[in-house]
């Protein structure tokens, strides 16, 4: 099975400084390579990779700065562009900047495994050989467990992290159906609540630590645009969203393990997190209306990582041998779970906790309610429409709980 094992690396002064240079030329080649294909595309003719690659080569006599870097992380780039416009379409595709809305982070990849060596020098550090890099110290974090197929060194903010693609060896678990099922609710107030009637939350950031980002963020306002005090104000910014955000991917891959150990089957509402949180503000032809409240609604669903905690599952889900599924939302606020009862009305749901059913009394906790109704859509084979890159699973069916078609909206393509 391939699996990916992340370190937090630590470059000394010649690294980092060429490693920002590789990433510059990735951003260069990324962003020349798109306009090209876009450029005939306009023109309706078409370019693809091989050619794009040969023209690089050729790019490479003229211009020396592209020789300074490794060629692999070039043609990588090259490809990750190509797959990323087969898939969407070069119009969808981003661009690579340095700064503002289209910021990416430096990250390249070295293909050739068999180029990497990887040695460990201690109980807590290791040492990676990479092509024109040299050794790159690392933290050893977890065991590597298998062998390299790719590194990839990434920066964020001002750490740098490497990660490899590693071949356990272990073979892709198959499903086992005797053990449990669970269906999965995810929420504002409780990020996840599950049909057994669980919940897991967390806050990724103390009060004390909300205090301090507010207080910055009306510091940084104050500052001069491109001020050096204003570059200290962001880098002081930058350390607690990172805090917050590795807290969250740890609350996503912890509940997820929980969720997915010991159980055969996990389904999930399909949601489209990026057509629900779409721009509050609206755009020039159609304003939006309750703007500030939307937007409050949109940080909170950004905050509790809903989208994170699918990949985790389906990470785990690998790993467990468990099917992940995902089933239309639609009314599974509003149905009641009772079997033989099944009611649907919008008045069932009391309040944002409280759910009542008005044909028979039933009582429970909406969240709870919400992941029973997932449940029973998953086991009654409900058709629902999956993201493209999931992996298409079978649902084993058992019963006939209350499975009601309502169609359900198409899932927009994420933009890379
Ligand atoms: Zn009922």
């Amino acid at each position: 099975m391939l699996t990916g094992r992340k370190y937090r690396a630590y470059l000394d002064v010649w690294q980092a400084d060429y490693a920002e240079q590789i990433g510059a030329v990735c951003r260069a080649v990324w962003n020349t390579a798109l306009e090209q294909r876009r450029s005939y595309r306009r023109r309706g003719a078409f370019i693809g990779y091989r050619n794009q690659a040969r023209e690089l080569a050729e790019a490479k006599v003229e211009h020396p700065w592209l020789r300074t870097v490794p060629a692999h992380c070039l043609q990588q780039t090259l490809m990750d562009l190509d797959r990323a416009c087969r898939t969407y379409s070069p119009w969808k595709v981003n661009w690579r900047a340095r700064v503002g809305r289209h910021f990416w982070s430096p990250s390249f990849r070295f293909p050739d495994g068999k180029r990497i060596r990887v040695k460990r020098i201690g109980r807590k550090w290791g040492l990676a050989k990479l092509p024109k890099m040299g050794w790159i110290r690392f933290r050893w974090s977890r065991p590597l467990g298998g062998t390299i197929r790719s590194a990839t060194l990434k920066r964020d903010g001002s750490q740098w992290h490497i990660s490899f693609l590693v071949e356990t060896g272990e073979p892709e678990r198959s499903v086992s159906l005797e053990r449990g099922r669970v269906g999965i609710d995810r929420g504002i107030v409780q990020a996840v609540a599950t049909s057994d009637g669980r919940f897991f939350d967390r806050a990724f950031l103390t009060p004390g630590e909300r205090q301090r980002l507010l207080r910055l963020e009306r510091q940084c306002h104050r500052c001069r645009p491109g001020s050096r005090r204003r570059e200290a104000v962001k880098a002081k910014i930058r350390t607690i969203r990172r805090r917050e955000r590795d807290r969250r991917a740890d609350f996503c891959g912890q509940t997820a393990a929980t969720v997915v150990r010991g159980n055969a089957l996990v389904v999930l509402e399909a949601l489209n997190t990026r057509g629900m949180t779409a721009s509050a503000k609206g755009t020039m032809e159609q304003p939006g209306t309750n703007v500030a409240a939307k937007s409050a609604l949109n940080r909170k669903i950004l905050d509790k990582g809903w989208r994170m905690f699918e990949l985790a599952c389906r990470n785990k889900a690998r790993h467990a041998g468990t099917a992940v599924l995902t089933v239309n939302p639609a009314y599974t606020s509003q149905t009641c779970p009772n079997s033989g009862c099944g009611h649907v009305h919008p008045d069932n749901r009391k309040s944002q906790a409280k759910f009542v059913c008005t044909a028979c009394g039933h009582h429970e906790h909406a969240d709870t309610v919400g992941a029973k109704n997932v449940l029973a859509r998953g086991h009654s084979g409900h058709r629902a429409w999956r993201p493209r890159d999931a992996p298409v699973c079978e649902a084993p069916t058992s019963g006939n709980p209350q499975g009601i078609t309502a169609p359900g909206p198409r899932p927009r393509n994420p933009r890379l």
